[in-house]
């Protein structure tokens, strides 16, 4: 999707700071971070939200989880814990329209969250 931010940001075409990438996926610190650590996690194809998953996309669900603890890994995240939050349409308050997982670390985080 040409006029998607987030697939310009996979594509290298909006630079971005980037923290892990692979075939499948991309990983870039969040413009507005809201913990020490704020990583998003983001598929190279474009994928509305969560909501737009589909069967045929299982093996890509599954490679975004094991990516998200690999940058946890690589953060250095896995002892001190951290939170990975996924926003879905508007209640949730999600604002790109590109699945994305918000990998937070850094401090401790309350529940339930607002
Ligand atoms: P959402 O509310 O959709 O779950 O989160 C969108 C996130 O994307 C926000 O945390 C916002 O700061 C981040 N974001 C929006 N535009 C850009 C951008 O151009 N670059 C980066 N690095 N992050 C962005
Ligand atoms: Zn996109």
């Amino acid at each position: 999707m040409s006029d998607c931010i987030f697939c310009q940001i996979a594509s290298g075409k909006i630079p971005s700071k980037k923290v892990y990438e692979d075939e499948y996926l991309f990983a870039f610190r969040d413009i507005n971070p809201v913990a020490p650590e704020h990583v998003l996690v983001i598929p190279k194809r474009h994928i509305a939200s969560l909501d737009h998953l589909e069967e045929a996309d299982e093996a890509l669900a599954g490679k975004i989880l094991l990516g998200i603890k690999k940058v946890a890994n690589q953060l250095g995240l896995e002892e001190s814990g951290y939170r990975v939050v996924n926003n879905i349409g508007e209640n949730a308050g999600q604002a790109v329209f590109h699945i994305h997982f918000h990998l937070l670390g850094g401090r401790p985080f309350g529940w339930p969250p607002g």
